[in-house]
């Protein structure tokens, strides 16, 4: 059973409609969502509510409900599943539009609750970065011009839409009444206007500022990633919010090391001479010099494996492997005793490839350096 509308509301059946607007204004305030988050008795009693002003401010469907009262709209309109929270807020233009001087501000916020807010269009830069800061971490500096709303711009609620930002229209059609909404085009739905305009600022209040914005780069980004700062966009006119700034990420191809996911890939070359009597390296990391020890009889084609000196995960699970290549460098070019040495060696024990059974295969090897 429907409670009676009026009882709702807590008016007489012969209140005047300036007394059920009264009415309502003090329960929606009492009722209204920011004011009891997360209580669900305040909310039903807030669709309530707006549900019996709904019908009681509306002189011809107060009319029907006096005469058959709720059945008069039972099977369309609102009727069965009350009103959404989206229809109560767009009522609140013509309840609060003159109270709130304005506009919805003095009111703390509607955002959450379905009043749509006007948000400032979104900016877009690119950000170059090394292997290194990519590794590191950054923090970029850049500079942006952003619309921002110009000092001493004023605005006030939009007469046409009484600051809902929305025209409702009502027609009649022989399957009933229909509602349509549509964004009001004195405001574009802002739901306010500008009242004074300072020199130099467009039609919307703004004017373009340029701004230096700190992004913080987080580990492990990769080209084509896509970042975003919130509210670093531009301004929106009103208590609209701004957009965003969109950081395309772009990195810089190193000269030495390779990026193949969180891995780094890298070539070393050694000498004959090195592989043979063993040697130890300096290899420049991302982050910093790392020595490596090359065993005496290292094979070319051997990686070694140097864990956790590759990217950091963006998903923050650890970091890759900096994979070394080795490859052994063949003389191109010999003088007469380095040839006489090699034709005596030619045939020397020592000199005849006897591939260890425990190495890895070619296809072992290829399958590591993808891994
Ligand atoms: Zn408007």
């Amino acid at each position: 059973m429907k409670e009676d509308y009026y009882e709702i509301l807590g008016v007489s059946k012969g209140a005047s409609a300036a007394e059920i607007k009264k009415a309502y204004r003090k329960k929606a305030i009492e009722y209204h969502p920011d004011k009891n988050p997360g209580d669900a008795k305040a909310e039903e009693m807030f669709k309530k509510a707006a549900e019996a002003y709904e019908v009681l401010s509306d002189p011809d469907k107060r009319a029907k409900y006096d005469q058959y009262g709720h059945a008069a709209f039972e099977g369309g309109g609102f009727g069965g599943g009350g009103m959404n929270m989206e229809d109560i807020f767009s009522q609140f233009g013509d309840i609060f539009g003159s109270a709130f001087g304005g506009g919805f501000g003095g009111f703390g916020g509607f955002g959450g609750g379905g009043q749509r807010r006007v948000k400032g269009s979104n900016l877009r830069i690119r950000v170059r970065l090394t292997l290194e800061e990519v590794a590191n971490g950054v923090e970029k500096k850049v500079k942006v011009r952003r619309k921002v709303q110009a000092d001493g711009v004023t605005y006030k609620t939009c007469p046409t839409c009484h600051g809902s930002g929305q025209m409702t229209k009502i027609t009649n059609t022989i399957l009933g009444r229909m509602q349509t909404s549509t964004t009001c085009s004195s405001c574009g739905g802002a739901g306010q206007i500008i009242d004074k305009r300072p020199a130099g600022a467009d039609a919307q209040g703004l004017v373009v500022k340029e701004e230096t914005v700190s992004i913080k780069i987080p580990l492990g980004v990769e080209e084509g990633m896509q970042l975003k700062v919130s509210g670093k966009g531009n301004g929106a006119p009103g208590n609209g919010v701004p957009g965003d700034l969109l950081v395309a990420i772009e990195t810089v191809e190193h000269e030495t090391l390779k990026r193949e996911g969180d891995n780094l890939h890298y070539d070393l070359y050694i000498s004959l001479s090195e592989a043979a009597l063993g040697s130890s390296k300096e290899i420049d990391a991302v982050g910093g010099k790392v020595r490596i020890k090359l065993e005496p009889g290292i094979q070319s084609g051997k990686i070694l494996r140097l864990r956790g000196k590759g990217i950091a995960s963006i998903n923050g699970y650890g970091s890759g492997d900096l994979l070394v290549h080795v490859n052994v460098w063949t003389p191109k070019e010999l003088n007469k005793e380095q040839r006489e040495f090699f034709e005596r060696m030619a045939n020397d024990e020592n000199f005849i490839p006897k591939p260890e059974k425990s190495d890895k295969s070619f296809f072992e090897k290829v399958k590591d350096m993808f891994s």
